[in-house]
């Protein structure tokens, strides 16, 4: 499987009950490295844009709301097959249809307050990391 990055991103939930760290060491603990980290508070304008595939969706209002209600953990994780790997990892939007022992399972609050974002193609993930990171912030990791 190809080494491919993907942007992950721990939402206002997952860093107002400060599950940061726990959340870091489940990637860490897949295989998946962090190469990249920023806390950001997104304004209305840059949550919109991020989330602009869904504009149509009745939730969008909703998800604003939520993604500018505090900060956010952005990060690139780089790994093996990371993009599905992560998907993997997060479990389903609704963490009531999680796997257990994925993230959403085990510290989601809702299908809205869902703790964590990640790339879903190779496509969003190259648009989603360069939304966040100039190349020169992402520091490749061979050791
Ligand atoms: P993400 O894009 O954040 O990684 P996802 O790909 O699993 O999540 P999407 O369908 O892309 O799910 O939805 C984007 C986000 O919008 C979800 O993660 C969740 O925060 C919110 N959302 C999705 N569906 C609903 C819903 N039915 N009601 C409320 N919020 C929702
Ligand atoms: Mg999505």
């Amino acid at each position: 499987m190809p080494t491919e990055r993907t942007l992950s991103i721990i939402k206002p939930d997952g860093v107002a009950r400060d599950c940061i760290g726990a959340i870091c060491g489940r990637f860490e603990q897949a295989g998946l490295r962090i190469v990249a980290a920023r806390m950001v508070r997104l304004s209305q304008a840059e949550a919109g844009e991020f989330y602009a595939v869904h504009k149509e969706r009745p939730f969008y209002a909703g998800l604003l709301r939520y993604m500018v209600s505090g900060p956010v953990m952005a990060m690139v994780l780089e790994g093996e097959g990371a993009i599905a790997r992560n998907r993997e990892i997060m479990g389903a939007t609704n963490p009531a249809d999680a796997a257990p022992g994925t993230i959403r399972a085990d510290f989601a609050e809702s299908v809205e307050r869902n703790t964590v974002h990640g790339s879903d193609s190779a496509q969003t993930a190259a648009a989603e990391i360069a939304f966040f990171f100039d190349d020169m912030q992402i520091c490749p990791r061979d050791s």
